[in-house]
């Protein structure tokens, strides 16, 4: 079975998914973008399970490319999936990172029994990453290895942004 991937353009704190992806950053404890939007809706049960991770596990950070789920607090969707992505480089090619996230994601969402799972695009916004090139990348990677969900879904915010997708797709 391909795997089922949609594209929507709006909020990915409004998706009517089991599992949300957080363009998050090592230190899991906020920031801008689609983690303070996360942050800011889901409400304070998120950061204290994240400084219980900090604590436990990821005392210097959860590295580039890797994922981690919590709860989702008062997010309709179950749980959170924090991953962080690569900060987009000119010199160096960190493509393996941004497509790591994508699988980690979906590999920390079919743990907990997830279904259903909705990402924003990584890198895409503080982290600079061009915005086609992490569609190809983002796509290729879900399609690949997004065997088993219901759906897959991709958030864009902004026109240009799931013009970009839906072009890639
Ligand atoms: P990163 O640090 O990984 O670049 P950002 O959160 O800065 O992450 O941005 C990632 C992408 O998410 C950007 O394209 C940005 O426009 C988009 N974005 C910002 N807020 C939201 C939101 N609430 N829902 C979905 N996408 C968002």
């Amino acid at each position: 079975m391909p795997t089922h991937i949609t594209l929507v353009q709006g909020d990915i704190t409004e998706q009517d998914v089991e599992a949300v992806v957080n363009a998050a950053n090592s230190s899991l404890m906020g920031g801008g973008g689609v983690d303070g939007a996360i942050h800011r809706k889901g409400g304070p049960e998120i950061v204290a399970e994240c400084r219980r991770l900090r604590a436990e596990r990821y005392g210097s950070g959860l590295p580039t490319g890797a994922a981690v789920a919590t709860t989702a607090g008062r997010l309709t969707a179950r749980w959170v999936i924090h991953t962080v992505g690569p900060v987009w480089s000119g010199q160096e090619d960190r493509s393996e990172l941004l497509a790591s996230c994508h699988r980690e994601s979906l590999r920390a969402a079919r743990e907990l029994g997830a279904r259903t799972i909705a990402f924003p695009a990584i890198s895409t916004g503080v982290y600079r990453w061009p915005l086609d090139d992490a569609a190809r990348i983002a796509l290729r990677t879900l399609r690949a290895e997004g065997e088993g969900f219901a759906e897959v879904r991709l958030v864009l915010f902004g026109q240009r942004s799931y013009d970009t997708f839906r072009a890639a797709l």
